[in-house]
C-alpha cells in the first residue's frame, strides 16, 4: 500500500511509501485519494491502490442515492 494518509483535525498529508521525497496535501478523504491517485499515475504507472480506492468512494456515493431508506424518505 504504497499511499497513504496522515489525517490531522483540519487537514490530510498524503504520503508515499516508495517516494520519501514527495508528499500532497487535502482537505477531505476524497481529495487525499485523488492526490494519491494522480500521484500514482504520474510517478507510479501499473500501480492502481489509489486509483481502486477512489472508485469505490465514487461507487458507494452513486448507490448510496439508492438505498431503499433514501427512498422511502424522499416520498416522504
Ligand atoms: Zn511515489
Amino acid at each position: 500500500m504504497p499511499i497513504k494518509l496522515d489525517k490531522s483535525d483540519i487537514s490530510i498529508v498524503v504520503k508515499c511509501d516508495q517516494c520519501a521525497h514527495w508528499y500532497g496535501f487535502a482537505l477531505d478523504d476524497y481529495e487525499a485519494w485523488q492526490v494519491g491517485a494522480r500521484h500514482q499515475h504520474l510517478a507510479h504507472p501499473g500501480e492502481y491502490q489509489a486509483i481502486r480506492r477512489l472508485a469505490r468512494i465514487d461507487y458507494e456515493q452513486r448507490h448510496a442515492d439508492t438505498k431503499p431508506e433514501k427512498d422511502k424518505r424522499r416520498r416522504r
